[in-house]
């Protein structure tokens, strides 16, 4: 279009160019954040006190409906597992009537354990052990289970936000993300509900909210504290610093500190799991102290990636359909 000058307006030209973008504003590609440092969390299983106030905290700050408590009896757990509307849950383990290898569970000779008394220093790494008080212990099997030879291993469970997770490689919308954090993360808005990811979590974390909006949901690692520089609310509400939150590489040198340290003080079945790459090729960015095999938490050994599967399976049908083809070919051949 010209003016009565002759001269050509821009404004239709700004007008197509502004038209063509909102055309093309779908197919446009966001940029990606910028990355942030490896973010996760090192559970030290050795200070959880089964206070379960990471449990609430958890709740508390995303807003999710309490779980009816219920009396199992097995367990004094009464919140019983993670699910879609539990993100962190307290595992109780109540080892009763384990013995001390070396002790016989028929000798009633009163048992010497490492107490401490209330004006006792807490003890510190590389604080002389041998300095500590000794007080006497019960038989076997005649108290508490803290203050016989029985014993209650607890575990803050959680999303391991996987390096490779199964749950992302089996989403088949996209929902499940790694963010900048290196976190896994689902978006609520793109889950279908249905439920791949669920099967392929080698956890048993991630649930499908059946009685709610029918979506997969789990941990989100505090994506909205974190994204304004604070800790998750389950690492800010635990009193004993079991969970600890912070830039992944420097959670595992403080873990391999802490493993020396426990074995140091004859607790030589502490272990990690996670912290190394060998748990799902990759490792978890949500990793643990454990006092005992993996096995004992109900964490598998080796978990398996769905996703490995997926070739040999392929190459099996292919495989098969071929020689079913030739048969049939043979066959009709002969007619
Ligand atoms: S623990 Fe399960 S839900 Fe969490 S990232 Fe790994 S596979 Fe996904
Ligand atoms: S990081 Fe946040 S969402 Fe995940 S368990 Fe802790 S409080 Fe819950
Ligand atoms: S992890 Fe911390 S907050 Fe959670 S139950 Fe153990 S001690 Fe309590």
């Amino acid at each position: 279009m010209s003016d009565h000058n002759g001269q050509v307006s821009a404004t239709p030209i700004t007008e197509r160019v502004q038209q063509l973008t909102q055309l093309l504003a779908p197919f446009k590609k966001e940029k990606p954040l910028p990355e942030q440092p490896k973010m996760g969390f090192f559970t030290d299983t050795s200070l959880c006190i089964g206070c379960k106030a990471c449990e609430i905290a958890c709740k508390q700050w995303n807003q999710l409906p309490a779980t009816t408590p219920e009396w199992t009896g097995t367990s004094y757990d009464n919140t019983q597992s993670l699910g879609a509307t539990t993100w962190r849950h307290v595992q109780f383990i109540e080892q009763i009537e384990r013995r001390i290898p070396h002790v016989n569970a028929s000798d009633e000779k009163v048992l010497k354990l490492p107490l401490f008394e209330m004006d006792t220093p807490v003890p510190q790494m590389g604080m002389d052990l041998s300095a500590l008080p000794e007080l006497a212990g019960t038989p076997t099997g005649t108290a508490l289970p803290f203050f016989s030879t029985d014993r209650w291993l607890m575990r803050s469970d959680v999303c391991k936000h996987c390096a490779n997770a199964p749950c992302q490689e089996a989403c088949p919308t996209g929902a499940i993300i790694h963010t900048e954090f290196d976190t896994v993360y689902v978006q609520q808005d793109i889950c279908n509900g249905c439920g791949y990811c669920v099967v392929a979590c080698p956890f048993d974390v991630i649930a499908r909210d059946s009685e709610g909006d029918g979506q997969a949901h789990k941990c989100t690692l505090c994506y909205d504290r974190l994204k304004d520089g604070m800790k998750p609310a389950c690492a800010k509400a635990c009193p004993t610093d079991s969970i600890q939150f912070g830039e992944v590489e420097q959670l595992k040198r403080d873990a391999q500190e802490r493993l020396g340290f426990l074995q140091e003080r004859g607790l030589t079945d502490a272990r990690l799991y996670g912290a190394d790459d060998k748990i799902l090729e990759g490792g978890l960015n949500s990793f643990f102290l454990l006092l005992d095999e993996p096995e004992t938490y109900n964490l598998p050994s080796n978990p398996a990636r769905p996703s490995n599967h997926v070739l040999p399976t392929s190459l099996g049908v292919i495989v098969t359909a071929a020689v079913m083809g030739l048969i049939g070919t043979f066959f009709f051949k002969q007619e």
